[in-house]
């Protein structure tokens, strides 16, 4: 996990004596790696300074060293899901970043700890949106509450809620349309379930947005959760298809300038493919230490 930026870092770190286009070269790496460019040249100057003051000079201690400017920027969430009250998670996400795919391995997971879990179809734009969340509700055998396509979506979580709420479960996922990522359509679309949500009794220690961000849209992905906080205000971030590229300096400016922890990262296709946010995994593999 992580590898392939990591890998970069390393060699490069490896390959030079800490001149001027050392750190340069530094700089371009860390913007290619989706850290940003304010960032990237901070981090620079940072490591260029420390590299003197603490006389570092091996790959390993400027690995090192990139590593603890680093730590902190990212914080690991853990959804505060228990079996004493329902627990309400909003995915959201512009279309295609794995939403769906996300909810599918989350079901998994708290499924198989028997946690009692509803998906609610609230993506209601297309058919095709309710079969395929249907179709994963079907194969890991969990319950699935939808409406027709073309309906409102508070409605379908109203409905979620309210059957959940009869049935004693534990957890509902529900997934969202892509199309919502306009900011005046999220906040109204946001403003109704938030009613919602909030009629039904549940309160916001058990109720949580969290964004879908996919690994290979990059720089993209930090002007995503920008726009999403703004409106909705978040609670985590899910990062996806890490599998597919191993970026996660996206993550970095999130944690830093937006202040969002991290509770997912996916790793692949299959209902297994999901780990929770390890910070020190995470930093390890971005500098290139593991
Ligand atoms: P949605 O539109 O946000 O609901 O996105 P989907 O869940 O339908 O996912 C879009 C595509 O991305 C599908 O082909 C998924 O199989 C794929 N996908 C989702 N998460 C991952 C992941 O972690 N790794 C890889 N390789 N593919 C993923
Ligand atoms: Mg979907």
């Amino acid at each position: 996990m992580f590898e392939k930026f990591g890998a970069k870092l390393k060699a490069l770190f490896n390959s030079k004596k800490l001149d001027e286009s050392f750190f340069e070269d530094l700089e371009d790496l860390l913007v290619e790696g989706d850290l940003g460019a304010s960032m990237a040249m901070d981090l620079s100057d940072k490591l260029r300074a420390k590299a003197k003051n603490d006389k570092i000079d091996t790959q390993e201690g400027l690995q090192k060293a990139l590593k603890e400017l680093l730590r902190g920027k990212i914080k690991s969430y853990n959804f505060p899901i228990d079996k004493e009250k329902l627990t309400v998670i909003l995915v959201l996400g512009v279309n295609g970043v794995g939403k769906t795919t996300s909810i599918a391995k989350i079901a998994h997971k708290y499924n198989n700890d028997n946690y009692n879990v509803v998906l609610a179809a609230a993506d209601t734009f297309r058919a095709a949106a309710i079969d395929q969340l249907e179709l994963h509700a079907n194969k890991l055998g969990v319950r699935i509450v939808k409406q027709n396509n073309g309906s409102d979506p508070g409605a379908v979580i109203f409905d979620a809620i309210s059957s959940a709420q009869a049935k004693n479960d534990h957890l509902i996922l529900a997934d969202t349309a892509g199309r919502m990522h306009n900011k005046d359509n999220l906040l109204r679309e946001l403003k109704k379930i938030d009613k919602i949500i909030q009629t039904k009794g549940i309160d916001n220690n058990h109720y949580k947005k969290v964004l879908v961000i996919d690994s290979t849209t990059g720089q993209n992905g930090f002007s995503q959760a920008q726009l999403f906080n703004d409106a909705v205000g978040l609670d985590a971030i899910i990062l996806s298809k890490y599998d597919s590229a191993a970026k996660g300096g996206t993550l970095v400016q999130i944690g830093e300038k937006l202040n969002l922890p991290v509770a997912y990262v996916g790793v692949g296709e299959s209902y297994n493919d999901i780990k929770a946010f390890d910070e020190e995994e995470f930093l390890d593999s971005l500098v290139g230490l593991k």
